[in-house]
């Protein structure tokens, strides 16, 4: 039967939608109570593909699908499209992805496209286990105008999210900047503290730098750079920080790397020996004392740097 008009959908769709929070996640939300269905599932284009990026479902079976942008799924004819798609009978509709119908259930589907500027970037597929027949067009009117918004919501979101990682980014290295490790070490410190787990700091300075730059110019300054903090990441696992402190000096972040300073001093050791050039560079390294602020961890670590340089480079030494 046709979805007939119903006040309250609309004003407890608005009602979500005015809840802000992640827009994805929203938009799901919101559009599931106006169309009265039983699952929204947002799907935006991944290389040349669609991937599921939001959806009202706790733990949705379908994941890690990925669709065609085109025939064969309903998100992929209106991501295509740049418009709305509908399947009455999606179960026999050669457009509706049978897999997703079957796993959900469902015996219609509906897809709205999301879009940046022209560009369709996607498409919110919602499905009914009920058959829906038409939409009355005070809905239909109501969906269009809810995509617009959600679109520029994402984009928004988005924009924002891209920022913030530009913000706490190094641009020559790629690692976080200053910036980046002081959150990083504001959580590392939070959890050491909650856990009663160890985590060890450490500070890198590559030696003589002025020097090389000197003799091989300052792009090739550069190029050491950018190798030595390649080679230095590989060695270190997902959960350690590698950030640039500013011009050849680092800092290494070590959460859980055992009690004592002996785990921390072999991995520094082993990151140390992959300088590349033949070049060398000096660590100050301190264990956190489980009290310390952050600025004093960073302290201890800056003397014993000081130190290693003091008394002939080349080497790690303990605060
Ligand atoms: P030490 O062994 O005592 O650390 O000596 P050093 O020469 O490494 O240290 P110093 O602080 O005297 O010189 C650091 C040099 O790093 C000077 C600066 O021009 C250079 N530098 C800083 N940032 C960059 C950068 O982004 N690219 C390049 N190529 N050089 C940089
Ligand atoms: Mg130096
Ligand atoms: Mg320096």
């Amino acid at each position: 039967m046709p979805l007939a008009p119903r006040p309250t959908d609309i004003a407890a769709a608005t009602a979500i939608l005015r809840e802000g929070g992640d827009p994805r996640e929203t938009y799901c939300r919101a559009a599931v109570r106006l169309l009265r269905a039983d699952s929204a599932t947002l799907w935006e284009i991944d290389a040349d593909e669609l991937v599921l990026t939001a959806s009202n479902l706790a733990a949705p079976s379908i994941a890690r699908r990925r669709l065609t942008i085109g025939p064969g799924s309903a998100a992929g004819r209106a991501a295509a499209d740049g418009r709305r798609f509908f399947a009455a009978d999606a179960p026999n509709d050669p457009d509706a992805d049978q897999e997703i119908v079957s796993r959900l259930g469902l015996r219609s589907i509906l897809a709205e496209p999301i879009r940046t500027g022209d560009r369709a970037t996607g498409a919110l597929a919602v499905g009914w286990r009920t058959p829906v027949e038409d939409f009355d067009p005070v809905t239909s009117g109501f969906l269009s105008l809810m995509a617009v918004q959600a679109s520029m919501s994402i984009e928004r979101a988005d924009l924002a999210a891209r920022l913030e990682r530009l913000a706490l980014t190094d641009v020559l290295t790629g690692l976080p900047n200053r910036r980046g490790l002081g959150l990083d070490l504001d959580r590392e410190l939070a959890r050491a503290a909650r856990l009663g787990s160890p985590l060890a700091y450490a500070m890198l300075d590559l030696d003589h730098f002025k020097e090389y730059n000197d003799a091989h110019g300052h792009a090739e300054g550069d190029r050491l750079l950018r190798h030595a903090t390649r080679a230095w990441r590989s060695l270190i696992r997902t959960q350690d920080t590698l950030a640039r402190w500013g011009g050849e000096e680092f800092a290494l972040l070590l959460p859980d790397c055992g009690g004592d300073q002996t785990i921390a001093m072999e991995i520094v050791e082993r990151v140390r020996a992959a300088t590349p050039y033949g070049q060398t560079a000096s660590v100050g390294l301190a264990i956190w004392n489980g009290s310390e602020t952050a600025a004093q961890l960073t302290e201890r670590a800056d003397h014993a740097l000081y130190a290693a340089k003091q008394t002939g480079r080349d080497q790690t030494l303990a605060a």
